[in-house]
Formats: structure tokens, C-alpha cells, sequence
């Protein structure tokens, strides 16, 4: 067995694990492998230990490891920072965005992809924890984008994903992802169907499993330390 496969059982096993803490079906979270600056080879070994979805975080190096692998069949989320003339080819060539943070990026997202296609799934960042330097729309500000984002016609508007500030403190980790939940359950009162939440990784899956996480993602617990 691989180390990529042996981890990928660990994280499954973690994952199994919160889930039952948190009285949730395993099934209802998807693990999404995050594989920035990893060469194709170590993804492909990934999929063979049957992972089948990826993140990205930037647009020229997930296009490139899109084509290395086509034929694999795997499910390909961009998940880094993406500008306005970036949109294209993430529309084209990927099924999920995660960091919706400006409608402008998601009308532009939503134009590229046209109605051929299936909708784009796309998820709005919110900046949690409230840091300067982060991405994401503050809590206050989600709702207007949310609603906005929710009527472009070629994308999905699934939930919202965030990228807490790391601590070592499991409560407060707990918090910051229970505020989103609870950001969630709120916009859901007003007419949307959120059904994702996109949060939790190396570090802190469980606390995100315990709080409602639908997908987690995982980079280092998978593939080890990047260089
Ligand atoms: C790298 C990355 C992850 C995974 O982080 P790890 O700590 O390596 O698990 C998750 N989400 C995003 C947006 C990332 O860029």
C-alpha cells in the first residue's frame, strides 16, 4: 500500500469517526482531496486508493493536472482565489467553485458556462473569523450576495465555505464553524435551499464534522507536508 493510500484511510477513519460522534451518517460528508502544488502522479495515486474529487487553488495548475488525468473521471473543485479574467476556462473546466466572494466573478462564471452545460455548483466564502487579510464576504454582507448569486442562470448556488483562521483552541474552532452553520440555517429561512457546507481540514475536520460540515477539505492529512 502507498503512504497516499494509507492517509487516505486515516482520513476516511477520522471522518467515520466525527461523523458517528456527531450522531451523522458518514455518507453525507464528501472528502474533497485539496492537491495544490502536487504533481499529477501523487493524484492519480489518490484516485487508484478511490478518491475521486479534487480541489484546486490555481487556475493554470489544476488545468494542467485536468488534462494529465482526463479519462480518470474525477470531480474537479476550484477552491484558491479566482480573478474576473480567470473566469473562462474554471467555468469550462471545473464542476465546483468554492470562493465565490464578488457576484462580478459569478456573473462572469455564470455567462462562461452557458446552459449546456450543468450548472456550475458554486459556494460563497464568508470570512469567519473576521481577519483582515482574509478572503471571503463578511457575515453580514452574505445574504445580499447569496440571493444575488442564487438567480444567475447556469450556476448552483450549494452553501458556503469558509477557511477559519487556524487555532489550537477546539472550542472556539467549534464556534467559528457552528457561526456559519448557523449563517446557513439563517439564509435558508429566507428562501434559499443551501444544502453544502464547505469547512474543515487537516487540522480541525472533526470540529467541522461536529458542526455540520458537508465537505472537508484535505490536503496535507493526504499527501503530507507541502514543500
Ligand atoms: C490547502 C487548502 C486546504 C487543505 O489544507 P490542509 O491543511 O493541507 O488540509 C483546504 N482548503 C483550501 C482552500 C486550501 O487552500
Amino acid at each position: 500500500m502507498t503512504t497516499i493510500s494509507t492517509n487516505l484511510q486515516a482520513v476516511r477513519a477520522r471522518i467515520a469517526a466525527a461523523a458517528d460522534l456527531a450522531g451523522r451518517a458518514a455518507d453525507d460528508i464528501r472528502l474533497l482531496a485539496a492537491s495544490k502544488t502536487l504533481p499529477p502522479e501523487r493524484l492519480r495515486e489518490a484516485a487508484q486508493a478511490g478518491q475521486c474529487a479534487f480541489g484546486e487553488n490555481y487556475v493554470q495548475e489544476g488545468l494542467a493536472k485536468i488534462a494529465a488525468l482526463e479519462g480518470l473521471d474525477l470531480e474537479w473543485h476550484f477552491i484558491g482565489p479566482l480573478q474576473s479574467n480567470k473566469t473562462r476556462p474554471v467555468a469550462e473546466h471545473f464542476a465546483w467553485v468554492h470562493g465565490i466572494e464578488r457576484l462580478k466573478i459569478a456573473e462572469r462564471l455564470s455567462q462562461a458556462r452557458g446552459a449546456q452545460r450543468p450548472p456550475l455548483q458554486v459556494c460563497v466564502q464568508v470570512n469567519i473569523s473576521g481577519e483582515a487579510s482574509k478572503s471571503g464576504v463578511s457575515p453580514g454582507e452574505t445574504a445580499a450576495l447569496a440571493h444575488a448569486v442564487a438567480v444567475l442562470p447556469n450556476l448552483r448556488l450549494r452553501g458556503l465555505m469558509a477557511i477559519p483562521e487556524p487555532t489550537a483552541d477546539t472550542a472556539l474552532a467549534r464556534r467559528r464553524f457552528a457561526a456559519l452553520r448557523e449563517l446557513r440555517d439563517a439564509l435558508n429561512k429566507t428562501g434559499l435551499a443551501l444544502d453544502t457546507l464547505s469547512m474543515g481540514m487537516s487540522l480541525d475536520l472533526e470540529a467541522a464534522i461536529l458542526e455540520g460540515a458537508t465537505i472537508v477539505r484535505v490536503g496535507t492529512a493526504i499527501f503530507g507536508e507541502r514543500a
